[in-house]
């Protein structure tokens, strides 16, 4: 008799402390925006509006209004679950409090139950004293437990806003040639495209396109998200991103995908000069890999931001450590944040968009660009790559004027180039037949 209420006390008080079920993710749910249906996973919601992302991995956000009836009752379901966790994270000191007040209840009533044993059993005082504070240490220990539950990180849906101070800083060591500014959602920053640091010299595979200016200001400026948020699924550089900028440096240049979309490392493949950059398709130079070099001018700050709103720091942590161990993307959790690190090897930067993007529909993977995202604009069709040819100097000659010098079969050949202010751009070839043809573009 005795065996059989004490095993009902027992469980009675540890069901107080069951926890209470996860959340389960929902899955491809087909929703109903407008009468237009589309499928996807609910991310969360903010400023009455709920953001789902679609299969493909883009994100888009819509009032809950939008949304047909039956959506908006799952999703009201959702939303005041989500209110519900983020309050239980926020107050978990107070959750404490209240396992403390459901100890007690269960103390007294437990030993309420040991009081009718006594009656029944007449156990003696000590044994009873002794079986109270077993269970009394026992439901300590339980509360202690339940205490020191720390949310998983991977959860986590928000990081908190970016002081745009935070990113001024990485920008500040170029200010003569970058520019920025910010509104609520994006941190902006303008540049001409063309680096300070010299140029193409070191490059071995050059398809005979060269620095020239690029407007991107106004609303051509890139832009960095605010409000990075982790990513449900992080898309991988390999398979994404193969066209435009996934970062811009320090001195206003973007940085592109390592990889070319035959999966090439244009490093290794000898595309790159000594300083990680070339030029496109349409003469805009930029950076394949991470411009480690921006670490004599970053002190601590981040060499680079990525386009999805995280920094890149170079081989040291934020506080001048040395880096702490990195993950699949090249990056980890650090301080309630999240960044990448640039490494002198593949992937380089992020191996993938640890962040949330939001994609070009335009664009199929792998060519798939992040959007918002700066144009470039060529004034002369693309060249062909030179085989064999490889840059060995490369020089200011005037204002807006440059001189390539590339060797070939150990005989030399130049670009001489300049432009004017009104966008008109004058090009000489000089073979390595000693042969020369000057060609003239205009920027529309
Ligand atoms: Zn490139
Ligand atoms: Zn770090």
């Amino acid at each position: 008799m005795k065996n059989l209420i004490l095993f009902f006390a027992f469980l009675f008080t540890t069901t107080l402390y069951a926890h209470v079920g996860d959340h389960t993710p929902d899955r491809g749910i087909v929703y109903t925006i407008n009468g237009k249906e589309v499928e996807g996973h609910f991310l969360m919601s903010r400023d009455d509006k709920v953001f789902i992302e679609l299969q493909n991995g883009k994100v888009i956000s819509a009032p809950l209004n939008d949304f047909s009836f039956r959506n908006r009752e799952s999703l009201s379901e959702k939303i005041a679950a989500l209110k519900k966790l983020n309050r239980e994270k926020n107050k978990v000191k107070e959750s404490s409090s209240i396992n403390r007040l459901s100890a007690v209840l269960s103390l007294f009533f437990f030993t309420l139950f040991l009081f009718l044993i006594k009656k029944i059993e007449n156990i003696g005082f000590a044994k009873l004293m002794f079986i109270c504070t077993s269970i009394g240490g026992f439901l300590y220990a339980c509360k202690t437990t339940e205490a020191v539950v720390t949310p998983n990180p991977n959860t986590q849906t928000t990081i908190a806003k970016t002081d745009p101070a935070f990113i001024e800083a990485v920008y500040s060591p170029f200010k003569s040639n970058v520019k920025t500014r910010y509104d609520n959602t994006y941190f902006y920053i303008e540049s001409n495209g063309l680096p300070t640091h010299n140029m193409m010299v070191g490059i071995t595979s050059w398809q005979q396109q060269v620095p020239i200016p690029q407007d991107y200001t106004g609303t051509n400026s890139w832009s960095i998200p605010l409000n990075p948020e982790l990513a449900t699924t992080p898309l991988s550089l390999k398979t994404n991103f193969m066209k435009g900028a996934v970062a811009i440096a320090p001195n206003g240049i973007p940085i592109f995908n390592p990889l070319n979309n035959r999966g090439e490392d244009a490093f290794i493949i000898g595309e790159l000069d000594k300083w990680g950059g070339h030029c496109g398709r349409a003469d805009d130079y930029h950076y394949h890999i991470a411009p480690l070099h921006f670490e004599a001018t970053a002190g601590n700050n981040p060499i680079a931001m990525a386009l999805d709103g995280f920094p890149i720091y170079g081989s040291k942590e934020p506080d001048g450590s040395a880096t702490l161990p990195l993950d699949e993307y090249n990056g980890h959790d650090y301080k309630g944040s999240y960044h990448y690190h640039a490494t002198t090897k593949y992937p380089y930067f992020m191996g993938a968009m640890r962040g949330k993007v939001t994609l070009d529909p335009a664009t199929p993977a792998p060519e798939n660009q992040i959007i918002p995202q700066a144009k470039t604009s060529a004034i002369r069709p693309a060249g062909d790559p030179l085989k064999g040819a490889s840059i060995t100097d490369f020089k200011t000659t005037g204002t807006n004027a440059y001189s390539l010098e590339y060797t070939l079969n150990n005989q030399k050949g130049y670009v001489n180039y300049s432009w004017d202010n009104a966008g008109n751009f004058t090009y000489t070839f000089i073979g390595t037949d000693g042969k020369s043809t000057t060609s003239k573009y205009t920027r529309k």
